[in-house]
């Protein structure tokens, strides 16, 4: 992928690179550490972080300086890294190559992000289902703390760190950050109530940084090659490049670093070749599952954070999942929110029950027994959960429906009229459950 500047893949990139320390340290791994440990403050780092713009990777997108510089100075007593690695999100595999393939950049990212904030242990929460990349991340560790690049008084600085791997169990609300920390203490994963936030009260009520494993891995290249060049790629708003994880009905779907701000056409009909036996395209999921589905006539939005915000949906995880003119956009809602009600931690009631009466809807819509009233019913049920649940998951699961009614309403319109499914015209009610 030459015409697109590489930061995170250059590496793995290189034919024969295995991500091994030798190899990671060859093409200038852990200098950016050892700088930082030589000639800079903690503040020094925050600063240069902030100055980069660098957002975060995970979904949310908030200035990773930033939330760094929320770190309590006085504080007295432990703080926590949590490098989020629970990559759950339907559509986003991008963290999983980073983590098999680079692990030494997240892992140097993490010493940064430590030692800019005064921790001296870090944990990497892992998806459960990843078994090699928490086997390769083991096994890095190890690398690092025979090569005295983690552990105590690193360099002589005396700064003294360690690094765990934490493996989840599988549930995706625990890639919301509170869920995770109660999860990484040994609860239910249930998001909590915020304020306080992590950065005050988080791991074992310890002020704690939570950044995404993209996030992490981007830090030493800023630290390595300054703030002022990480701003030359992406936008003003949202520097840097973004891995896109691009499915569903294109010629070559894959993990994409491309800029931040590329257009959404030039993602599909250039990078990943185009819709799939050169059919027409309906609608894209531009973030992950739980953003708002895009019509073809936002094709031209920029891929950042803001571009993708001002026309109704999200950047998210930056997971984009292209439907093809044969799918059927009800099919596609009931599915996304099949996921969402088996996924519901079940907290607040919204959330719990509304996902469950929504499926229900669309199950029946989809079976050939909707009624006129169900779309205004679906609209109702949305309007009762956005806004109103602990986490941000209840205004997730809307997304979905209320983009698919905005931009695909006469296709809900016509499963109604014609009692079925036009594009699964076989489908029965039981069928649909
Ligand atoms: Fe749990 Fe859903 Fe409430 Fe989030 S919104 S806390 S997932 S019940």
């Amino acid at each position: 992928m030459p015409k697109y500047e590489q930061i995170l893949f250059n590496n793995m990139s290189k034919a024969g690179y295995t991500g091994s320390l030798k190899e990671y340290e060859a093409v200038g791994g852990y200098t950016a550490f050892k700088k930082v440990l030589k000639e800079y403050s903690s503040s020094d780092v925050i600063d240069i972080v902030k100055k980069s713009g660098l957002r975060g990777r995970g979904g949310a997108g908030f200035p990773a300086g930033l939330k760094w510089s929320f770190i309590p100075k006085d504080h007295v007593g432990p703080r926590y890294l949590c490098c989020n690695a629970d990559e759950s999100e339907p559509g986003t595999y991008k963290d999983r190559q980073l983590m098999e393939f680079d692990p030494h950049q997240m892992l140097e990212g993490m010493a940064i992000c430590c030692y800019a904030i005064g921790a001296q242990t870090a944990y990497i929460y892992i998806r459960g289902e990843f078994d090699l990349g928490a086997e390769i991340l083991e096994n890095a560790i190890q690398e690092a703390y025979k090569a005295k690049l983690v552990g105590k008084d690193l360099f002589g600085s005396g700064f003294n760190l360690d690094i765990y791997v934490h493996r989840g169990a599988g549930a995706y609300i625990c890639g919301e950050e509170t869920a995770l920390l109660e999860s990484l203490e040994g609860k239910r994963g249930k998001p909590r109530i915020k304020p306080p936030f992590p950065a005050i009260n988080g791991l074992y009520q310890e002020p704690t940084v939570i950044n995404n494993v993209e996030t992490l891995a981007n830090v030493p290249y800023i630290i390595n090659k300054g703030p002022e060049w990480f701003r030359t790629i992406g936008t003003e708003k949202s520097p840097g490049t973004k891995v896109f994880s691009v499915s569903g009905h294109v010629k070559k779907p894959g993990n994409y670093e491309l800029p931040l701000g590329i257009p959404l056409r030039e993602i599909i009909y250039d990078v990943a070749g185009g819709i799939l036996g050169d059919k027409q395209l309906k609608a894209v999921i531009p973030g992950g599952a739980s953003a708002p589905m895009m019509p073809p006539d936002q094709l031209d939005t920029p891929m950042d954070f803001d571009s993708v915000a001002a026309v109704g949906s999200m950047l998210g995880s930056a997971a984009i999942t292209v439907m093809d003119e044969d799918t059927c956009i009800v099919w596609a809602a009931m599915n996304l929110m099949e996921f969402f009600y088996h996924e519901s931690c079940g907290q607040c009631t919204p959330c719990r029950e509304g996902s469950g009466w929504i499926l229900q809807i669309l199950r029946r819509i989809e079976g050939g027994e909707g009624r006129h009233s169900d779309l205004d019913q679906l609209l109702e049920l949305c309007t009762r959960i956005g806004g109103r649940t602990v986490c941000a998951f209840g205004d997730a699961e809307i997304g979905p429906i209320l983009s698919t009614i905005k931009h695909f309403r006469s296709e809900y319109e016509r499963h109604i009229e014609e009692k079925g499914c036009p594009f699964h015209p076989n489908a029965t009610l039981s069928m649909a459950h």
